[in-house]
């Protein structure tokens, strides 16, 4: 596998489950990771286990994206995985859970995105993957109004900065994931119902593989398209063969 040795990688959301296993996977390629986070905690204990150096970043606050960002430096690998699940149809969503979800899911992108492509542009040379999830433009999902469309978007954002940059140096490309295992999927588990198995049983039955991701998994994959050198603006689906 390649070697990200004197290579700056960049992490949003790192703090637990997939981010936090992609900030580990590239530290494992010898990176230089920054895991951010807004949770402290998980950050310090994410220090603790692995000497992996972290910052405090509100993905939600550009000034401080723009700060976080600037004083980090050159920025090889930008790697965006801030995001969260709305339950619900288009008629049970509240407004605020959509302005949030896409201030969150995509804004979050377009922030840290503007923060470091102009130094990438200098340098000719820069990747950056968006973690998306299938339920987007590429499956309809029950009960996932705000998400989807929120997902949805993060393709197309991802399709339109490569297209502008393309022969600029710069690759972009989006992971969509199916279930993973993760801390906020074992919350989502908890809050819709009192069965706890039997919900699991539910999203376990949805698993054409008959079981949920890693969050390994999908770091494994994070690391193969940074160092994927030919491919571009594409929406990459791994969900243990959810949209066969
Ligand atoms: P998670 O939901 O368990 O953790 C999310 C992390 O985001 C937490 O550490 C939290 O502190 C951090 N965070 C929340 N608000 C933030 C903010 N404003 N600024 C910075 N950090 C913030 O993680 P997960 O389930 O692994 O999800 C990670 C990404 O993967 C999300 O974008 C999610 O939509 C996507 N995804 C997850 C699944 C899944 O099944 N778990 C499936 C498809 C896509």
């Amino acid at each position: 596998s390649k070697d990200f040795s004197g290579k700056t990688v960049v992490v949003t959301a790192a703090g637990q489950g997939i981010g936090r296993a992609i900030a580990e996977a590239f530290a494992q390629a010898g990176a230089t990771v920054h895991a951010t986070d807004i949770n402290t905690e998980l950050l310090a204990k994410l220090t603790a286990e692995t000497g992996i150096a972290t910052t405090k970043l509100n993905v939600l606050d550009d000034a401080e994206v723009k700060s976080v960002l600037g004083a980090i430096g050159p920025v090889d690998v930008l790697v965006n995985a801030a995001g969260f699940v709305h339950a619900g149809s288009i008629l049970e969503m509240k407004d605020e859970d959509l302005d949030f979800a896409l201030n969150l899911n995509v804004k979050s992108m377009v922030r840290t995105i503007r923060a470091v492509l102009p130094g990438m542009l200098d340098r000719k040379d820069g990747t950056i993957i968006n973690i998306a999830s299938v339920a987007s433009s590429i499956k309809g999902v029950p009960n996932r109004f705000a998400y989807q469309t929120t997902k949805a978007a993060v393709i197309g954002l991802t399709k339109s900065v490569a297209a502008d940059y393309v022969t600029q140096g710069i690759r972009i490309n989006a992971i969509c994931p199916g279930t993973v295992e993760s801390p906020s999927l074992q919350d989502r588990m908890r809050a819709q119902g009192s069965d706890f198995e039997a919900t699991r049983a539910a999203f376990m039955a949805r698993q054409a593989m008959g079981r949920l991701g890693t969050p390994e998994e999908i770091a494994d994959l994070a690391v193969y398209l940074a160092g994927a050198t030919f491919t571009t603006g594409q929406a990459y689906a791994i969900d243990g063969g959810w949209t066969i």
